[in-house]
Order: C-alpha cells, then sequence, then structure tokens
C-alpha cells in the first residue's frame, strides 16, 4: 500500500549537511532513504526512529550506477513512492591546477557531477510517471564563483547548476521540480580539515563572521521540498560571503 507520509531519498547522508537533513525531514513528517559508501550510525536510525518516522539505509557509492538504482527502487518497494530526492553527497581533493592530477579532477568530478546525474536520472524518470516529485542539488558558491585550489571542486558544483535548471526545464511540465542550493562555508567534516589560517582568512569574508550549520542548509532544502512555485532556482546559504 502506498505510504500516507511523502519519501525523501538523501545521498551521503551518513554525515555532515545530509544527515541535518535526514533529521530536518524527519521532523517534517517525512520517511526516508538514507545513503553513504560506509555503514550508517546506529543513533542517527535511533534518532530518525525516536521522531517516529521510518527510514531505510542503502549502502553505496553513487558513482555506482546500481546504487542510484537502488537507492530509487527501495523507495518504491518500501513505500510506494518517492517525492523528493536530495543529491547531496560530494568531496573534495584540494591542489592547485598545476599541482592536480588527472585522476583527483576525474574522482572528485565522478562523485560530485556524475554521482547527481546517476541518481537525477533514475529518479526524474519515476517522478514523471508519477507526474510529481522535487530534486535538490547540493552545489556550492565555489560552483558560480570559482576558487583557487579547487579547479575540479568548482567545475563539478559550476556543472551541478546547469544540469539543475536543464532538469528544471525537462520536468516542469509534470510538474518535477529541480532547484540547488549553494552553500558557502558550513562547520562540517569538509570543512574541518582547513587549516585555522585559512578558517580566519575565510571568516574575514563572511559578512555574519561564522561558518554557517549543517541544520541553516537543511532548512533551505525543506523549503524547496515545501515550495510548489519554486523551480530551476540556486539558493545561496553563505552568510552573506558572495554579497
Ligand atoms: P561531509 O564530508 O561532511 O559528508 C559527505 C557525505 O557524503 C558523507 O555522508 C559521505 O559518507 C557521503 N559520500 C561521499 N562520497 C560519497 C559517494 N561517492 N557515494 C555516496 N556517499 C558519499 O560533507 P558535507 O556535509 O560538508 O557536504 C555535503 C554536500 O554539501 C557536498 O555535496 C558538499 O560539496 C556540499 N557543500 C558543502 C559545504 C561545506 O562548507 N561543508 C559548502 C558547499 C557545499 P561516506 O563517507 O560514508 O560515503
Amino acid at each position: 500500500m502506498k505510504n500516507e507520509a511523502k519519501v525523501v531519498a538523501i545521498t551521503g547522508s551518513s554525515r555532515g549537511i545530509g544527515r541535518a537533513i535526514a533529521v530536518t525531514f524527519a521532523k517534517a513528517g517525512y520517511d526516508l532513504i538514507l545513503n553513504g559508501r560506509q555503514t550508517v550510525d546506529p543513533e542517527l536510525i535511533t534518532e530518525i526512529e525516536t521522531i517516529g518516522r521510518q527510514c531505510v539505509f542503502v549502502q553505496g557509492d553513487v558513482t555506482d550506477e546500481t546504487t542510484a538504482t537502488q537507492i530509487v527502487a527501495t523507495a518504491f518497494e518500501r513505500f510506494e513512492r518517492l517525492d523528493v530526492v536530495v543529491n547531496n553527497a560530494g568531496i573534495t581533493k584540494d591542489k592547485l591546477l598545476m599541482a592536480m592530477s588527472a585522476a583527483d579532477f576525474k574522482a572528485v568530478v565522478d562523485v560530485n557531477l556524475m554521482g547527481t546525474f546517476n541518481v537525477t536520472q533514475v529518479a526524474f524518470t519515476k517522478m514523471l510517471r508519477q507526474r510529481s516529485g522535487c530534486i535538490i542539488n547540493l552545489a556550492s558558491v565555489i560552483g558560480q564563483h570559482g576558487n583557487a585550489g579547487q579547479a575540479n571542486y568548482a567545475a563539478s558544483k559550476a556543472g551541478i547548476i546547469g544540469l539543475t535548471k536543464s532538469v528544471a526545464k525537462e520536468g516542469a511540465k509534470r510538474h518535477v521540480r529541480c532547484n540547488a542550493i549553494a552553500p558557502g562555508m558550513i562547520a562540517t567534516d569538509m570543512t574541518a580539515v582547513l587549516k585555522p589560517a585559512m578558517t580566519d582568512a575565510i571568516l574575514a569574508q563572511i559578512p555574519l563572521n561564522r561558518f554557517g550549520e549543517p541544520e541553516e542548509v537543511a532548512s533551505a532544502a525543506l523549503f524547496l521540498a515545501e515550495n510548489q512555485y519554486v523551480t530551476g532556482q540556486v539558493l545561496t546559504v553563505d552568510g552573506g560571503m558572495t554579497i
């Protein structure tokens, strides 16, 4: 029987922003498909079940097309619906261009852009058939403005923005929306590796003078999921960094 509650699938939801998105959507009444390459933290499952929602963890790498298929298939097998997909899985491999290997460029594009394509394509096909759905892609302000040492990451995130706008145009007639979020600096494992001097230099560029919290990106994702008249947009969540 079709699940009464809405269902969201979130890639890379074992940690960081993805995890915060999972908890935020659970609190908003969604059942969830979670994903990551490693095993999931049992505390996250307990937290979601304590909120009163159901969740299934699909372990796998989004660069693998079978993982994308499995994420979407699990939603339909378990819940008979998929309302929202959040393409959140992402990595960095920072180096100045002169020192960047082709392998490091490709690895980042593979996870961030191809991973987003893989899951989007499978989910979008199903959403077109059900004539509803919403895809939310994690881009970055770096994809809009570039950054020294992040040519691979910037290219992957700029690609996500182009993908987002195209999917929005293709899906609109069948009520399938697609938007992106461009976070600035958010306090997660991804930014915890920055050296203190780098952190200070970045803070000086953020008018709100702090890194954002994962929950502040998660609430933007929930807005994009719920608002039915927003599509093809890039919502910046950066403390004013790019004003
Ligand atoms: P984290 O490094 O904290 O978490 C990344 C998550 O993605 C983990 O759950 C990880 O789980 C998963 N993941 C990584 N690679 C894969 C893969 N190939 N397949 C499936 N899951 C994968 O990152 P953040 O939470 O900081 O970032 C989340 C998203 O937000 C990313 O797309 C990032 O680019 C974007 N973003 C982050 C910003 C920030 O300042 N933190 C700023 C702008 C954008 P596991 O290791 O188990 O695979």
